[in-house]
């Protein structure tokens, strides 16, 4: 079998932590000034059809998810990713498509694979580790994205090796990137609340070391895991309508439902904390595997 096709991949993503601890090793108090710009190969893998069919996406629709993405990390005003919140932050960092390939040579970002015409040697236990075989670009250098017709999950990232709590448990030499389901990449015409490409954006913030609101253990009652970031109300579950709800926190609080570590509908979400965004900045600047990102020459550095 070449490919397992319809994976139910309900893998609980693996989760990551802000908490005190790192918070003592560097002042994060003082989110940087800096906008780190970091390079993103896009692999659009389809089932043979023409360039802007079905699944094999067209340059407009990446153009338009990567827009997404930097109007969600950058909080820009005047779109979806703004917020007037007094806990929401600009991330101050950004993505660019590549312009130089792994030969040197210039790139528009994007790859295509026929799923068809791939053979996988020796699939592995897991889906997401079969995913260089679509296509795989040097990993300190690109993030990796690939873009799969996939049913039962909306994407999927890799998880930051550095230690801090939470990430002690990543694999320094696993596959490196995101999973995105053709479905959910960019903005869509379907019908369903995820179609304003803030799937990626979720991933990212994962791939960045952010953790889900409820930590690791959905409806743990409270008890178990914090996302470990200070300012955003503890909560033991998802929500997936657009309203605060008062005391869905377990401290009475409004849950920040409009964070894109929940659940909820795209059209809710413009929200990155904070402390969010101090955990992303220093997963950046200090994880293997990220900080090389930020000096990768695949986009110009004028
Ligand atoms: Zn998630």
């Amino acid at each position: 079998m070449k490919v397992k096709y319809s994976l139910t991949l309900l893998l609980s993503i693996l989760l990551l932590n802000c908490s005190k601890d790192y918070r003592e090793q560097q002042s994060l108090s003082e989110t940087t000034e800096t906008v780190y710009t970091l390079p993103i190969v896009v692999h659009i893998v389809h089932v043979g059809e023409s360039v802007g069919i079905g699944y094999n996406l067209s340059k407009e629709r990446i153009y338009d998810q990567i827009n997404t993405l930097n109007n969600d990390f950058r909080k820009k005003e005047g779109t979806l990713g703004y917020n007037t919140h007094i806990l929401g932050a600009d991330a101050k960092i950004e993505f660019k498509l590549a312009k130089i390939n792994p030969n040197g040579n210039p790139t528009e970002g994007i790859t295509r694979v026929n799923f068809q015409d791939v053979t996988i040697d020796v699939e592995n236990d897991w889906f997401f580790d079969d995913l260089p075989y679509y296509g795989y670009w040097n990993k300190q250098e690109y993030i990796n994205i690939w873009v799969f017709p996939l049913d039962g999950v909306l994407g999927q990232s890799s998880v930051p090796y550095i230690n801090i709590p939470g990430l002690e448990n990543a694999n320094p030499n696993g596959t490196t990137g995101i999973l995105i389901t053709t479905a959910y990449f960019g903005t869509t015409n379907t019908i369903n609340n995820l179609n304003l490409g803030r799937t990626l954006t979720h991933e990212m913030g994962h791939f960045l070391g952010l953790e889900h609101l409820w930590g690791k253990t959905e409806n743990a009652n409270c008890m178990e895991f914090d996302d470990y970031c200070n300012d955003t109300p503890l909560v033991s579950r998802r929500t997936e309508n657009c309203d605060n709800i008062q005391n869905s926190s377990c401290n009475g609080e409004f849950a920040l439902t409009q964070n894109y570590m929940d659940y909820t509908s795209d059209a809710c979400m413009n929200m990155f904390t904070k402390d969010q965004v101090a955990r992303m900045q220093y997963v950046l600047k200090n994880s293997t595997v990220r900080s090389s990102l930020i000096t990768s020459l695949a986009i110009n550095r004028d």
